[in-house]
């Protein structure tokens, strides 16, 4: 089956999906950016669900490059994947992280049975990740996933992340 990849530029709370991707922070327990918007708009549920996996799988939290799902709250979508990228120039400065972030995203919803699946650029915000690479990434993990998602929503923020996605698209 092939994925259709699409680029849309926006708030991704405000988009509908059957998963939302987070670029969360390996607490799991809320940030800035794209992870604060998540949790503003989506409510209380998911961070009580992100609780409840810190108390029980992730005590140490979540590790770089690896994802988990919880509830969506009242966003339009029915989970949320939290993913946790890694920090440019930081002790896991590693691009094969943040592949692992596209592909175990991918892999969480193969295993929930997501159709469609919306990312945000993951760990070009604070972790500094340079946009035009982070794009690469992006679109080359996900062209390279098997998977049985049918659409890959890339929901990008600003002129400047969208632009660099659609070149990578071509
Ligand atoms: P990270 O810590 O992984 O860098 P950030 O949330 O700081 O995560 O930024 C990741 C990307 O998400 C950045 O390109 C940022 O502009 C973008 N972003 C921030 N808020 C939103 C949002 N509501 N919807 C989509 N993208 C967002």
């Amino acid at each position: 089956m092939t994925t259709t990849i699409t680029l849309v530029q926006g708030d991704i709370t405000h988009h509908s999906a059957d998963a939302i991707v987070n670029a969360a922070n390996s607490s799991l327990l809320g940030g800035g950016g794209v992870d604060g918007a998540i949790h503003r708009r989506g409510g209380p549920e998911i961070l009580a669900e992100c609780r409840a996996l810190r108390a029980s799988r992730y005590g140490k939290g979540l590790p770089t490059g690896q994802a988990v799902a919880t509830t969506a709250g009242r966003l339009d979508a029915r989970w949320v994947i939290h993913t946790v990228g890694p920090v440019h120039q930081g002790p896991d400065s590693d691009p094969a992280l943040l592949a692992s972030c596209y592909r175990e995203s991918l892999r969480v919803a193969d295993e929930l049975g997501a159709r469609t699946v919306a990312f945000p650029a993951i760990s070009t915000g604070v972790y500094r990740w340079p946009m035009d690479d982070a794009a690469r990434i992006a679109v080359e993990t996900v062209r390279n996933t098997p998977t049985a998602v049918e659409e890959v929503r890339f929901v990008l923020f600003d002129d400047r992340a969208y632009e660099a996605f659609a070149r990578r698209l071509g």
